[in-house]
């Protein structure tokens, strides 16, 4: 079976999954749900957003005996495996936070964790696809919880795990970040990624440098189409992203600073101009399918097809290679989970 190419196809459709069975089996299966989906293909790690989109979608997951398996138009396809639930989800913080409400498993062995599910654009300014306000998590995060957190999956999971903020005022995200990374840091050695919005002061960046990785993510590369897409964040324009990404690069090593663009925003040409200027500055392109969430302010909109990923998929690893980026290097966050992006299997050829 070609896995890319059917990585690809369930990301660009959707795959259902019936209410009663979803209801039944998320509490085991945190990731079975028809939100956010994440199972292993063999040893392929498969993520999507779900929207309005995926309720066309010919892929549905059932029960066949005792296991999960995909059916395309009522075909059996495949068998997949859900994403157990840590047993460490079960216990508390020292004092007394439940750690199921402070992180998500979103991928084999990768917890992600809303430090805070505020961002000073939220309304009217919001990015047009983001669905941070409505996580279901705690408001805010202390770094001595997270720590705990950290410490517990990477003993049960080996885990490595993502922190991120919204945009908050003052850099209070970038504050509460490197606290937070600072804090794991001391606790146990884990790889770290910290994903933010543009600090206004860059002496954040040296704060950060216990992360491992790092993501500061334009999402859409065309002016125009940011303005349209990010209205408040497109405040900050792309020479100032660039003096960002240069300081990143100083403080971070090679293949640990990224950012994600959203493919099907924006027209194919300027998305891999975008691909090309990110790379030439040695900065990862992370190659994501835009997945246009029910709860976002684009749910009547579709993923990009599979078609189209996989040219973006095959032109953009052209332009990484070419400026010997390798995204099997990088340490944590979405490049190395790698489910929501089906760009490692497409390079491996599987
Ligand atoms: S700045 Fe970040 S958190 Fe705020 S709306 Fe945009 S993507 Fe979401």
């Amino acid at each position: 079976m070609d896995i890319a190419n059917l990585k690809m196809e369930l990301q660009a459709k959707g795959v259902k999954i019936d209410y009663s069975l979803e209801e039944k089996i998320v509490k085991k299966f945190p990731t079975a749900t028809s939100d956010y989906m994440s199972f292993l293909i063999g040893d392929v790690p498969v993520a999507m957003l779900n929207g309005y989109y995926t309720d066309s979608s010919p892929f549905e997951i059932k029960m066949r005996g005792n296991k999960f398996s995909i059916f395309k138009n009522g075909d059996f396809l495949t068998d997949v495996e859900f994403l157990q639930r840590p047993r460490f989800f079960d216990i508390s913080t020292s004092d007394g936070v439940s750690m199921e409400k402070l992180g998500k498993l979103v991928a084999p062995g990768f917890l992600i964790v809303y430090m805070t599910t505020g961002c000073i654009y939220w309304g009217e300014a919001q990015c047009k696809f983001c669905v941070t306000g409505y996580i279901d998590t705690l408001k805010i995060k202390k770094a001595s919880w997270i720590a705990e957190l950290a410490e517990k999956g990477a003993k049960e999971i080996k885990s490595h795990i993502a922190l991120t903020s919204g945009a908050l005022p003052k850099d209070r995200g970038s504050k509460l970040l490197a606290e937070t990374v600072n804090s794991i840091k001391e606790r146990v050695n884990i790889p770290v990624s910290v994903n933010l919005e543009p600090p206004r002061n860059m002496g954040w960046l040296d704060k950060l440098s216990n992360a491992d990785s790092i993501y500061i993510n334009l999402e859409v590369y065309d002016e125009k189409a940011r303005a349209l897409f990010l209205p408040g964040k497109s405040e900050f324009k792309l020479e100032y992203y660039d003096r960002i990404f240069k300081r990143c690069l100083e403080v971070f090593e090679e293949n640990q600073v990224g950012s994600v663009l959203l493919a099907g925003l924006e027209g194919e040409n300027t998305y891999l101009e975008g691909v090309e200027h990110l790379a030439s500055l040695g900065v990862m392109p992370v190659v994501i399918p835009f997945y246009p969430t029910s709860l976002s302010k684009l749910n009547s909109l579709k993923p990009p097809s599979a078609t189209k990923m996989k040219e973006i998929y095959l032109n953009s690893i052209d332009i990484i290679k070419s400026y010997g980026l390798d995204p099997f290097k990088t340490k944590a966050g979405f490049m190395r989970g790698g489910a929501l992006t089906a760009i490692k299997e497409v390079m491996r050829g599987v």
